[in-house]
């Protein structure tokens, strides 16, 4: 079945969903994204991904042609249009049509990309065995080359990072920064547990601000664990009790193993399960309507 693709305010069939070969988001990836999930009929935390989205094309100097709430009621209309009521969004904002060249000015207005469909990164089983997962010789982009905060259409730090796991015979992997602290994975933020304490790297180390890890400090606070977000070694993390990765797309998926180390006892912790189970009741249950 063909999808209906938002494309610069029209909703139109994928096969028709078309860009230019001179849009600086295929020539340089000068552009902006956000990936984003609903829940039976509701969408997960639309308006911090909304937000982001902004803040992102801000960072970067882009003008969205749609106003905040134009983009919010294009993508609930492109979920509409595709009948779904649990879905994976994502905004595609580029620089636009230019022409060969990398300056800005040369695109005069920004192309915006809605799809509405479905993701699978690992597959339905893990996410009760637990994941297998590396840390690799690449390292996240610092900070002051280009922000990690920034959700950019070049995703190449991340996508070597997952060339060094596919290479591995692993599905994920996990970044240090520059200093050798544990940053993130290419999509996803990483969670360690140690002696009932959580801990998650300050995204200053260079990890996104990930709204499902947000998601998850909340609920860890309601559920009285103690929580901490500081820097932590590779050997932080070969030695934990738990870990487990949070994002839209990975959603709560808890790590057994890294570089060849057994996470805990090898399956998925009591604190990881509990979150998991939480994060799952709240996804189902909380969101914007699709259908007012
Ligand atoms: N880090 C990176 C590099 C990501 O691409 C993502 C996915 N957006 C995340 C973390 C997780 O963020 P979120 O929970 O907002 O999806």
């Amino acid at each position: 079945m063909s999808r209906i693709i938002y494309l610069n305010g029209k909703y139109v069939p994928e096969q028709e969903a078309k860009v230019s070969v001179f849009d600086h988001g295929f020539l340089y990836g000068d552009g902006v994204f956000e990936g984003i999930r609903a829940y039976k009929g509701k969408v997960f935390k639309l308006e911090e991904h909304m937000a982001r989205l902004y803040e992102s094309a801000k960072s970067i100097m882009l003008d969205i042609p749609e106003s905040y709430e134009e983009m919010t009621e294009a993508t609930l209309e492109t979920i509409r249009q595709n009948n779904l009521e649990d879905a994976y969004i994502r905004i595609v904002v580029s620089r636009g049509t230019g022409d060969l060249g990398l300056d800005p000015r040369k695109c005069p207005k920004a192309t915006t990309v809605i799809i509405a469909s479905s993701i699978t990164l690992f597959p339905e089983e893990l996410y009760e065995q637990g994941l297998e997962v590396i840390t690799v010789a690449t390292r996240r982009n610092v900070p002051d080359a280009l922000d990690p905060q920034i959700k950019s259409l070049n995703y190449l730090n991340n996508i070597l990072v997952k060339i060094e796991a596919n290479r591995a015979g692993v599905m994920e992997a996990i970044m240090l920064n520059g200093q050798g602290y544990v940053a993130e994975g290419t999509g996803d933020n990483v969670f360690i547990v140690k002696r009932g304490k959580i801990l998650t790297p300050p995204s200053y180390v260079g990890a996104l601000c990930g709204i499902t890890r947000q998601v998850i400090i909340d609920l860890a606070a309601e559920a009285g664990y103690l929580l901490e977000e500081r820097p932590f070694t590779r050997h932080e993390l070969y030695v934990a009790d738990e870990c487990f990765l949070t994002g839209t797309a990975a959603e709560v998926i808890p790590v057994i193993g890294v570089d060849g180390r057994q996470i805990g006892s090898g399956t998925p912790g009591p604190v990881t399960r509990d979150l998991v189970a939480r994060f799952r009741e709240l996804a189902g249950t909380t969101g914007t309507d699709i259908h007012p």
